[in-house]
């Protein structure tokens, strides 16, 4: 018999979650505790339910840029070895507990050097806390592996170091690059040098795009930066018309797309926020993952959208009707699409994800 679909039976099944912000996820005892060590006196409240309510309202507001002020906070108190390995191994127990079997957790390196840390300090810092974290959820019984992605900040001109950090890192479980930051203003193609050389390295890598600008920014992206997935790409249905009759045509970018089977890491909690859509019920996920784009489904910041991965299936059960094979196809399609070997992709889809859904199915 089939497990009935709630919140608490979703984070029983195997999730896999691609796009995941190391600065957007922390507890918020920790953000007090940690500011407190850092002598830090800008947070609006020192009390953890009230400061975790803050986070989710300030984001609320609408706009890209205004959500990206929250990270002053998280980012303040993220700059010494010991907070980062807190950080790091906290974020990879509580993507266990929801039941996270693997998750690539992204962060830009360049934001924590306020206090002094080189940029190879900042990286060994954070594996230590992934691997740290994986072993705590190991002894409670949970098996998760934690790959790293190594951002580069739009507005900066640091990419090309960056992308060099990750390929340095790259035997060390950092799988993989991205740009991040707002897309107004900076498109993908100020950074083509530092694609270029992860290409000529053999190196894998995303970038957010498609989020806050249009189809141009999912164009670049593609066929001029060369990213193999695509951060949000929520306005590639900019490209796709849908008749009165529910006849469907795709223009040539939204086919490009779909044909390559290019993943999509949609986040939809945190699209709400920015505005990037109005409702859930409207959000492009339903028209996409019905034309069988290759959709993923994403945290992006765990405490400014106050989600989980669990939660975010639970929405999308609630308002598009998700069952079990719906959240077993985008987790296979996440596992699918990450840069991890194929050997090892393989293995937790056959090992952890199959077994998984088939218990819940019954
Ligand atoms: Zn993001």
């Amino acid at each position: 018999m089939s497990t009935p679909v709630s919140l608490d039976t979703i984070r029983l099944a195997p999730k896999v979650l691609l796009h995941d912000h190391l600065d957007g996820g922390l507890r918020p005892q920790t953000v007090i505790d940690l500011a407190a060590d850092a002598g830090y006196e800008g947070l609006p409240h020192q009390d953890a339910e009230t400061l975790g309510s803050w986070f989710r309202e300030a984001a609320d507001s609408g706009s890209l840029e205004r959500y990206l002020e929250t990270f002053a906070h998280t980012v303040a108190v993220m700059q010494t070895a010991d907070a980062l390995r807190r950080v790091s191994a906290e974020c990879v127990e509580d993507l266990a507990a929801d039941g996270v079997v693997y998750a690539e957790v992204r962060y830009a390196p360049e934001l924590f050097q306020e206090g002094g840390l080189s940029l190879p300090e900042i990286v060994e810092s954070v594996q230590e806390g992934f691997r740290e974290g994986e072993r705590r959820a190991e002894s409670q019984g949970k098996l998760i592996r934690i790959g790293t992605l190594l951002c580069a900040m739009r507005q900066n001109a640091r990419s090309a170091e960056i992308a060099e950090l990750a390929v340095r890192y790259r035997d060390a479980e950092v799988v993989g690059f991205d740009i991040a930051g707002p897309e107004a203003g900076f498109p993908p193609t100020r950074n083509l040098d530092a694609f270029e050389y992860l290409r000529q390295r053999n190196a894998h890598f995303t970038v957010h795009a498609g989020e806050a600008f249009g189809l141009p920014s999912i164009w670049e992206a593609i066929q001029h930066c060369g990213a193999e997935r695509l951060g949000h790409g929520v306005r590639i249905v900019d490209d796709i018309k849908v008749d009165e009759d529910g006849e469907v045509h795709l223009g040539r970018l939204a086919s490009y797309v779909r044909d390559r089977r290019i993943p999509l890491e949609m986040c939809p909690s945190s699209n709400l926020q920015t505005g990037a859509a109005a409702s859930l019920a409207e959000h492009p996920i339903g028209l996409l993952s019905r034309l069988r784009f290759r959709v993923t489904v994403n945290t992006d910041n765990r405490l400014m959208s106050h989600c989980t991965m669990s939660s975010e299936f639970a929405a999308l059960h609630e308002t598009f009707g998700y069952g079990w094979a719906d959240m077993q196809w985008f987790t296979v399609n996440a596992m699918k699409s990450s840069f991890l070997g194929f050997d090892d992709r393989l293995a937790i889809i056959n090992d952890a994800i199959k077994p998984g859904y088939a218990t819940l199915m019954g």
